[in-house]
């Protein structure tokens, strides 16, 4: 067997300036690739044209750079992926995984909001366009993270019929992500514990699509001073990136990552950062309250 070389990534929605909570999961996922010898991808996921900011690719691309965060290859904008994501969608079609769903929010409150057995509530509606589903089996998926060990969830019971393919015709997370994640030969993916339970949808997708099963690290999040995550939308404060010093030392402290004294530049402290890092010390759960920056 060829040993394949570790190549990670980090993926940011452009929703918004970088801000401390995503600085975290990409100073983590730099780290972990680093360790191992290996590559660290950067890919832009512009699939949500409503919650899109103008300008926002850019600026978190520059960031990073400011950061000392640098891609090793250019980045993958899903929004230029559309044909990848529809010849994987025309395969779930052609065997039978898909279903066109008029349901909405409030058709599935009933059921706790979770779409179950391919059963619709809403009838179907060929004048109005669907979203598209993936039918959830009866399944356990069980697998093994770095961080937070190991994991099972039963996809009928916790996610239900997912959907793929979104009433305005946008592709949905869970699809991009997967054939992203298995295009661009991703082998480990190291994200914010958020997504923790997205993986066992993720592994389903995986294994109806034949691709790779990467491993996962899910790292703890930045939660505020009232227990919520850090999110654009809870008005996070975006980092600066005209000083980067002391957000980049407090994004180690998160991890649990020993900073070096002394360090000059972004650069040099990830650098010394690396020194002596290992992966399994990282801080596995989520603090709070969150000191001030
Ligand atoms: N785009 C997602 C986010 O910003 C991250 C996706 C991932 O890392 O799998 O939350």
């Amino acid at each position: 067997m060829t040993h394949q070389r570790y190549r990670g990534r980090f993926a940011p929605s452009p929703s918004g300036a970088l801000h401390f909570g995503s600085l975290v999961a990409a100073v983590g996922s730099w780290l972990v690739a680093r360790h191992a010898g290996g590559e660290w991808l950067v890919r832009i996921e512009d699939i949500d044209p409503p919650r899109e900011v103008p300008g926002s690719a850019a600026a978190i691309l520059s960031t990073l750079d400011a950061f000392g965060l640098s891609p090793d290859r250019p980045p993958v904008y899903q929004s230029l992926r559309g044909d990848l994501y529809e010849a994987a969608f025309d395969r779930l079609r052609h065997d039978g995984h898909v279903f066109p769903c008029w349901c909405s929010r409030s058709d599935l409150a009933d059921h706790g909001g979770i779409h179950r057995d391919g059963r619709c509530v809403a009838p179907p509606d060929p004048a109005r366009p669907a979203a598209w589903r993936l039918r959830s089996p009866d399944l356990t998926i069980r697998w093994h993270d770095d961080l937070q060990g190991p994991q099972e969830e039963n996809l009928r019971e916790v996610a239900g019929d997912f959907v793929i393919r979104r009433v305005e015709g946008f592709w949905a997370y869970q699809l991009a992500c997967v054939i992203d994640d298995g295009e661009q030969g991703v082998t480990h993916v190291v994200r914010g514990a958020d997504l923790l339970d997205s993986t066992a949808r993720q592994i389903y997708l995986q294994r109806l699509l034949g691709l790779p099963l990467p491993g996962y690290l899910h790292l703890p999040l930045v939660l505020d001073d009232e227990g919520r995550k850090l999110s654009k939308s809870t008005a996070a404060l975006p980092v600066d990136p005209a000083d980067p010093l002391p957000a980049l030392r407090h994004a180690l402290g998160r991890l649990g990552v020993e900073a070096p004294a002394g360090a000059t530049g972004p650069a040099s402290l990830l650098r010394g950062a690396l020194n002596g890092f290992e992966p399994a010390a990282l801080r596995r759960s989520s603090l709070t309250p969150s000191p001030t920056l």
